[in-house]
């Protein structure tokens, strides 16, 4: 029988990526498949500090062995930022339009692009908590391309590629992004345990 395990997310795109990475492997439960339909609040100044705040919310309330993720967008001429606060990053809408249009405008003639996605998986399991990592560099292009995936998507295309996230579809991107890099180390370190 395939060994359960919960991901402290309710974002749909976030669970199609994770389950996509996973396979066959596991079976991947979302929090609302475990009754929590709760916004958890990510008050953490780091992607570790968020990660790890949603996993123990969801061990101390409904008392699941979990992993979460935290993922933020860091650009180099931004000073990293925004960061941990990629997802409020123009206000408490997380708007992912409204996020893109500020960032675009933030880097209207700076010459310097390069960025990287980085996200953090906080597991907590018996009693421990354990870390993975995932990181993709790339460039945040001067405007939006492509429609699928989310987020920031339509405007960071990886190193290597000529089209964006957004235009390359989730087979490419569940190869090489962040999160799939963060989920297969999350997975080696289950398997090898
Ligand atoms: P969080 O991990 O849900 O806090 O995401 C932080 C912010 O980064 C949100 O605005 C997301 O839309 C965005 N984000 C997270 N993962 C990705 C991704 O894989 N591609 C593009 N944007 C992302």
């Amino acid at each position: 029988m395939k060994q359960k395990l919960v991901f402290a997310t309710n974002n749909a795109h976030k669970l199609e990526e994770v389950k996509a990475v996973v396979g066959d492997s596991f079976e991947i439960l979302s929090l609302k498949d475990i009754g929590c339909t709760e916004d958890i609040e990510e008050t953490g100044k780091t992607l570790e500090e968020n990660a790890l705040i949603k996993v123990k919310y969801v061990k101390d309330k409904y008392g699941y062995d979990c992993f979460g993720d935290d993922t933020g967008l860091e650009v180099e001429a931004l000073n990293g930022a925004p960061g941990v606060y990629s997802a409020r990053y123009a206000g408490d809408g997380h708007d992912a339009k409204a996020n893109m249009k500020k960032l675009l405008e933030e880097l209207s003639g700076i010459e310097n692009r390069r960025a990287c996605f980085r996200t953090v998986i906080a597991l907590i399991l018996d009693g421990q908590e354990h870390y993975f990592e995932g990181r993709i560099d790339g460039e945040i292009l001067t405007e939006e391309h492509g429609t699928a995936g989310f987020g920031y998507d339509p405007v960071f295309r990886p190193v290597g590629y000529i089209h964006t996230f957004a235009e390359l579809g989730l087979d490419v991107k569940n190869k090489i992004s962040h999160r799939a890099l963060a989920v297969k180390a999350l997975c080696k370190y289950l398997t090898e345990k």
